[in-house]
Parts: structure tokens; C-alpha cells; sequence
């Protein structure tokens, strides 16, 4: 077991992961740019904490009084020094994701494994800006993550066998089945997904169908938990914005091409339910 997990970026996914590690029992330190996000995301996580153990039965109880005194918070990477396995969440933007790894590379032990959550950048890609790229994988963790049963663990071109061997192992101890893949951008799941999101907004746009029509079509009649627009407000608009860009970037397939309606919800701040409101409204 490690003693202690680095987690940067504590947003949505910053979130999930610190509740899932703490309650299983782990020494999280978080990481972000600013105060005030840090101090939001203590509250989210410890609102968090108290009900994902009753809807996933698996996970450990614990008060949140006693999660939080394992849990460590910080503005400056330093703090990462003595971690031996950090999860880097940060925002889907290649140029914020390398410069991070590239101030990464004086502090981090050589022998740390460190794993990109990413939606869909190449994990090739990403390695190319940290020293020893031999520990650096994707593990693409599903939202929530307390909820989830799997993740999709990616494979760079140097990635090892001993970094997937070791990310394998936690993941098991967390109770989440990895699900090897190779690297390529938006790998198995978001490479499909996110074509069912980008039209699922196409057919909103064109006043084809309301929302929860939309979505319905896909619980109902596919038997899916969620509908594409339900998922998109649940990852994040921006985020699905930034990841399209990213499929659209690599690919040159206008399949991948951004749906207008997305962007221009995004460039009015209706990111989903992290603002309360997107294809639906949402009460904090
Ligand atoms: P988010 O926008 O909710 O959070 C990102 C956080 O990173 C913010 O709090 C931001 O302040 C912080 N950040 C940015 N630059 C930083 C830096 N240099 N150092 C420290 N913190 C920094 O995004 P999210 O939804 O949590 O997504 C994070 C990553 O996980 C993205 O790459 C995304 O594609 C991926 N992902 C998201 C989901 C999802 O459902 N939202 C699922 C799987 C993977």
C-alpha cells in the first residue's frame, strides 16, 4: 500500500478520487492553484464522503472528521516530494498538462509512478515532457469515481510493465477493475462516447427533440443508466468542449467536429451540473 497519493487538480475528478482513496484508507495530498478552490473541494469532499458509502455498499464508512485529518491540501508541488504514486487531474489542454510535468520532473523521486487522468490526449504525448517516462501512464478513471467498478488504464509508448503492474495493484486495493488498452487519443470509451454526447447536442440544436427526450430514447430504449446529455452535464461541458477539440486536433476527422450549441453553452458558463446548470438545471 502506498503511504501517501499525490492527487493535483481538484476539480471534479480531484474530488471523486480524494473520497475514494481517503475512505479506503489512504494519505491523499491535493494540489491546486488557488485557496479558495482547494477549500471548495474540502467541502465537496467531505459532503461527498458521507453519502457515496450508502449508494456504493463496498466502500468503508468513515466520519468525515476522520477521513479529513489523512487528507493534506497545498498550492505548491514541493508538497508532492515524498509521494511514491501521484494522479494528475488537471484540465484537458496538452500545453497546461506538459508545463505541469515539466515543473513535475525536479521534485518527483525518480521511482514515483505517475498517472494521467486525461479524457483523451495520448498518454506518448504527455510522457514526452517528464523525465523517466518509463512511470508515467493513463488511468482514465470513470465519474464519479466511488461509483465506478472500472477504469481504463493506458499504456504510453514507454510506459512499463512494472508502472502497469503497480497501478494495476492500487486499483484492485480500491476495488476498481483496470481494463488495459493501448495509447491513442480518447482511447476505448471517449473515443465512442463522446461522438454519442457531440450528436446528442447536434439533435438538440437542430430542435429535433428536447433533452430529456433525447436521453430518454437511450435509457428506455438502449437500456443505458444515463442518457448522452445527462453524461455531458455530469463530466463537465467545458471538459467535453476541450476533449473534442483534442479527438478533432489528433484525428482530422470532422466526425469529431464540435458541436456549436456545446461551445456556445460553454462560452456562457453553463458547464453542467459543476454550475448548476446545462442541458438541465441542478440545486447545489
Ligand atoms: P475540472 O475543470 O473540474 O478541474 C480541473 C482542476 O485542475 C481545476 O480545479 C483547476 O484549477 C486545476 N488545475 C489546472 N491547472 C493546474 C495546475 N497547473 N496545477 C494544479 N491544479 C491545476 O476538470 P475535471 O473534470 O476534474 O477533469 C480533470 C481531468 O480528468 C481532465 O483531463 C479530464 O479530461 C479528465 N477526466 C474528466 C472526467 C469527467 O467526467 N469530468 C472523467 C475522466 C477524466
Amino acid at each position: 500500500m502506498y503511504e501517501k497519493i499525490g492527487v493535483i487538480g481538484a476539480g471534479t475528478m480531484g474530488v471523486g478520487l480524494s473520497v475514494t482513496l481517503l475512505l479506503r484508507g489512504y494519505k491523499v495530498i491535493l494540489i491546486d492553484t488557488q485557496d479558495t478552490i482547494l477549500e471548495k473541494a474540502k467541502t465537496e469532499i467531505s459532503k461527498t464522503m458521507m453519502y457515496a458509502p450508502m449508494i456504493n455498499k463496498k466502500l468503508p464508512r468513515k466520519s468525515p472528521k476522520e477521513a479529513l485529518v489523512d487528507l493534506e491540501m497545498s498550492l505548491n508541488l514541493k508538497a508532492l516530494a515524498a509521494s511514491d504514486f501521484v494522479v494528475e487531474n488537471i484540465t484537458e489542454d496538452i500545453d497546461m498538462k506538459q508545463s505541469l510535468y515539466s515543473q513535475l520532473n525536479p521534485i518527483l523521486q525518480e521511482e514515483t509512478i505517475v498517472a494521467a487522468n486525461t479524457s483523451c490526449i495520448s498518454i506518448t504525448k504527455i510522457g514526452s515532457s517528464i523525465s523517466h517516462p518509463e512511470r508515467i501512464l493513463g488511468i482514465h478513471f470513470m465519474n464519479p469515481v466511488y461509483l465506478k467498478e472500472a477504469a481504463e488504464v493506458i499504456r504510453g509508448q514507454h510506459t512499463s510493465d512494472t508502472t502497469i503492474q503497480k497501478a494495476s495493484d492500487l486499483l484492485k486495493q480500491l476495488e476498481i477493475k483496470p481494463i488495459v488498452v493501448k495509447d491513442f487519443p480518447g482511447f476505448v470509451s471517449n473515443r465512442i462516447s463522446h461522438l454519442f454526447m457531440n450528436e446528442a447536442a447536434f439533435v438538440v440544436q437542430d430542435q429535433l427533440a428536447e433533452p430529456k427526450d433525447v436521453d430518454e430514447i437511450f435509457k428506455r430504449c438502449f437500456g443505458h443508466k444515463m442518457g448522452p446529455l445527462e453524461t455531458a452535464d455530469l463530466i463537465g461541458l467545458d471538459t467535453v468542449v476541450d476533449s473534442l477539440k483534442v479527438l478533432y486536433d489528433s484525428f482530422q476527422d470532422p466526425k469529431f467536429r464540435c458541436c456549436p450549441l456545446l461551445q456556445k453553452m460553454v462560452d456562457a458558463g453553463f458547464l453542467g451540473r459543476k454550475s448548476n446548470k446545462g442541458f438541465y438545471e441542478y440545486k447545489s
